[in-house]
């Protein structure tokens, strides 16, 4: 491993722990003295990926994260979530402990903890996955997302799509609705 600042070819090992799935290691250039961190994994067995025109290629997490990445951009997430959903996606593909997944179920992986965590990010991942055919296809999805927050009535995590007070009005409007027996 090279120094990422001087480039020079040999470091010592100053702390070395046990994370997750490998080991962590700080090292300390033997050159310029800068300190730097490496990670040692296991490599798992190749898995593949079918893709929707049956093509196959290796599994590749760089391609996940980018994906789950581009549909997060600018929301107002917390710090490393992005990898830790890439990570935890990984973990059960292959814990299935299958030779090849397809990418409709990686995709429902992806759907099912982007809905809970954040629902721009959601719509976001699922309108280029789910390729909506036209915006009705993409209204009724954002539908059914306002219409389960407005019905939730416990506070949850999950970031609103629309301010408090809109969604206050909305439920207002629906029980108004609702009594005069129309929509
Ligand atoms: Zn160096």
């Amino acid at each position: 491993m090279n120094c990422p600042y001087c480039g020079f070819q040999d470091s010592k090992v100053i702390d070395s722990r046990e994370v997750n799935d490998g080991i962590r290691r700080r090292r300390q250039c033997l050159s310029c003295g800068s300190r730097f961190t490496t990670y040692e994994r296991l490599q798992p067995a190749s898995l593949f990926v079918i893709k929707k025109d049956e093509r196959r290629e290796e599994f590749n997490r760089d391609k996940l994260l980018t994906g789950i990445r581009k549909a997060c951009e600018k929301r107002p997430l917390p710090i490393g979530i992005v990898e830790k959903l890439a990570d935890d996606i990984e973990t059960e593909l292959y814990r299935l402990g299958k030779a090849e997944i397809s990418t409709t179920i990686i995709g429902d992986m992806v759907m099912e903890r982007l809905k809970s965590l954040d629902h721009i990010a959601y719509i976001r991942f699922a309108s280029v996955y789910r390729e909506f055919a036209d915006i009705t296809a993409l209204k009724q999805e954002i539908d059914t997302l306002v219409g389960s927050e407005v019905s939730a009535s416990l506070p949850t995590s999950q970031l609103p799509l629309l301010p408090d007070d809109k969604l206050r009005g909305l439920a207002r409007s629906r029980r108004r609705g609702q009594k005069r027996g129309k929509h």
